[in-house]
């Protein structure tokens, strides 16, 4: 009888762990991170996004920490990079998939001035100007703080990184 009763609960603690396991299996939030969006990579992302539709709660990057019994994604563009708007911004509104742009808040309406590896892709993109962070459709798009001059911040001293962080934010 002993036996038998230890058998049970053994059972039952095993299918409760089980549950536990899958139960929090699903519960994860990915947050992807892309850069801008070229004509190039322009149908790789509308077939990626449409992917993404079908298969996961698209949540806000504010939401990323809420406990969710359902695997979600986030959508984040580090930059602000200009072709957003022309090839990342409607596909995001069709489907309407909520996302973040992050944009270096001293760096806007030109191309990067900051340091980049040498022949990088995105070297000669202009990133959007306050202009057109104004007209982003922002009941899905949120535009995020990155920093004021997208610095190297291991380099940086504490005080300098808070100031590159905190004037962002109020910045924008
Ligand atoms: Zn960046």
């Amino acid at each position: 009888m002993k036996r038998v009763i230890v058998l049970v609960i053994s059972a039952a603690y095993w299918a409760l762990t089980l549950g536990g396991r899958l139960a929090s299996r699903n519960q994860y939030c990915v947050v992807l991170y892309y850069h801008g969006v070229s004509a190039k990579t322009a149908k790789a992302f509308a077939e990626q996004m449409a992917w993404l539709a079908d298969r996961f709660e698209v949540v806000r990057l504010s939401d990323a920490l809420t406990p969710r019994t359902r695997a979600a994604v986030c959508i984040t563009f580090d930059d602000a990079l200009e072709n957003l708007l022309t090839n990342a911004i409607p596909v995001l509104t069709r489907l309407e998939l909520p996302a973040t742009i992050i944009a270096v808040s001293r760096n806007l309406a030109k191309p990067p001035q900051w340091e980049m590896t040498p022949g990088h892709a995105e070297s000669n993109e202009r990133t959007m100007s306050e202009a057109q962070l104004h007209i982003l459709p922002h009941e899905l798009i949120d535009v995020g703080s990155h920093t004021c001059t997208h610095p190297h911040l291991p380099r940086l001293s504490k005080e300098d990184v808070r100031r590159e962080l905190c004037d962002s934010k109020s910045d924008l």
